[in-house]
């Protein structure tokens, strides 16, 4: 196993890699921008590099940076975490090259997955179910047009390189092709520097679920059920849940097995998440993520497995050691994604925390890198906190959930808290019925509601 793993990354996420280190007897190194000489995983850590600036590119983007710190103090492995370098093809394989293991899956599939059209192409080579669309690329508006007709309206233009929701424009008619298919094009260009579209059919309600998988350098690999994060707010996640309300035992039997067996087919191995849309008890593949996801704790609350400590273990060559059978699903998980963000306009409001105390008790968990007189840098992602309950049943769960939200106390700047509230007391959302634009829709509500 290794001796020392350098973290490249920041926040609770590098917090969560460390922990795991730690209870493995392995040490860490981490890495960090001037801005965040102070934050709590440099705290932690046994040692620690600056790496430059507080820009992200300058510092947690910047690759021959990282290997040097790794280089240096002498790390056997690279955990990139999620964000940053995570998904960075290029990345892993310069860590490769300099004899540093990069944990998580090789390079290969990270670039294969990286773009969504071979991203399809193994899906469907793999045995996943796809939405349908062109096979390929998109390159005239005479050629969208006519994949327009065969697939039938609406349709959705994306970006290959797309993420984050950028580079991607519905058309419900032929009449709208033209300009959705030019603004997909020149949004993919400006974003990613690749222009590169395809087209698919645009599912309109469907529900976001995604199946965790795990596998080790030998073949095998399980799934660990699904979550449903069909709660987005301009496609970030907001609230995310284990069980989907939506399924039944026997359906996350079946899509699971299907996931897990396609990746046995494609030689997956470490951590991933295969992203479905759900509609009419249907599921379609939508992308792959081949890294460790915010939201794996409640896998972990429902699993009881240690995604990270197993994805450190099969990273440097052990055997995963159990199989799909060993499997349990146990109650139910909620994770609350905690911004620092005014609750209703969504504005970042970065700044030194005052009070800082979180919930506690039987299962509940918060994942963060905060502390009380800590200055929130307003250079990077905006979530300060996830609040994790476990429940055995989804009412105890929402309960349990409910009564951490009120103990939590974050002074000194505004949180997203507020909104987690309102959301986990509506009727609909208690009901399990939501999905990908019910969180659009209650926003509005709200506002209308307060206007
Ligand atoms: P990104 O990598 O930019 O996040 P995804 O392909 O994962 O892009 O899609 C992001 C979101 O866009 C999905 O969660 C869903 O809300 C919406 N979306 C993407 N493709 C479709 C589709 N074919 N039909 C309906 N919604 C879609």
């Amino acid at each position: 196993m290794f001796e020392k793993v350098l973290i490249a990354n920041r926040g609770e996420i590098a917090l969560r890699v460390h922990r795991a280190c730690r209870e493995m007897g392995i040490k860490t190194v981490a890495v960090h921008s001037t801005v965040d000489a102070n934050a709590m995983h440099v705290k932690l850590a046994d040692e620690a590099v600056c790496i430059g600036p507080a820009p992200a590119k300058d510092s947690y983007l910047n690759k021959a940076a990282i290997i040097s710190a790794a280089l240096i103090t002498g790390a056997d492995a690279i955990h990139p975490g999620y964000g940053f370098l995570s998904e960075n093809a290029d990345f892993a394989e310069m860590v490769e090259a300099h004899g540093i293991t990069f944990i998580g899956p090789s390079p290969k599939m990270i670039r294969m997955m990286g773009d969504k059209v071979t991203a399809k192409k193994a899906a469907i080579e793999s045995g996943l179910p796809v939405i349908p669309g062109s096979d390929g690329e998109v390159k005239t508006v005479e050629d969208a047009l006519m994949w327009g007709e065969k697939i039938g309206y609406p349709v959705i233009v994306k970006a290959a390189a797309g993420g984050g929701g950028k580079g991607m424009k519905v058309a419900h008619n032929a009449a709208e092709m033209a300009e959705a298919f030019s603004l997909a094009k020149n949004e993919a260009k400006s974003s990613f520097a690749n222009d590169m579209v395809y087209i698919e059919k645009y599912l309109q309600t469907p529900r976001h679920i995604e199946i965790q998988i795990l596998g080790d350098n030998y073949g095998n690999v399980v799934h660990l059920g699904e979550r449903d994060c069909s709660l987005q707010r301009n496609h970030q996640k907001v609230l995310e849940e284990s069980p989907s309300p939506a399924l039944n035992p026997e359906q996350r039997k079946e899509i699971g097995m299907i996931a897990a067996n396609a990746m046995k087919k494609l030689g997956y191995s470490n951590v991933g998440t295969i992203e479905f849309l759900y509609e009419n008890g249907r599921f379609y593949f939508l992308e792959m993520n081949t890294r460790v996801q915010v939201e794996h704790p409640i896998t972990e609350a429902v699993t009881g497995v240690d995604i990270v400590r197993d994805q450190i273990r099969v990273s440097g060559g052990a055997v995963l050691g159990y199989t799909q059978d060993d499997i349990k699903f146990n109650g139910c998980a909620i994770e609350c994604r905690i911004n620092a963000e005014n609750s209703e306009t969504f504005i970042p409001c970065p700044g030194r925390i005052g009070q800082w105390h979180v919930p506690g008790g039987l299962d509940v968990r918060v994942d963060s890198g905060m502390y009380a007189g800590y200055q929130v840098p307003p250079n990077y992602d905006s979530m300060v906190a996830k609040l994790i309950v476990h429940g055995r049943t989804r009412n105890g769960a929402l309960m349990r959930l409910r009564r951490a939200l009120e103990e939590f106390v974050i002074e000194g700047i505004q949180t997203t808290i507020p909104l987690h509230q309102r959301i986990i007391s509506d009727p609909e959302f208690i009901d399990g019925q939501y999905n990908i634009h019910w969180l659009e829709h209650f926003l509005e509500r709200m506002h209308k509601e307060e206007s």
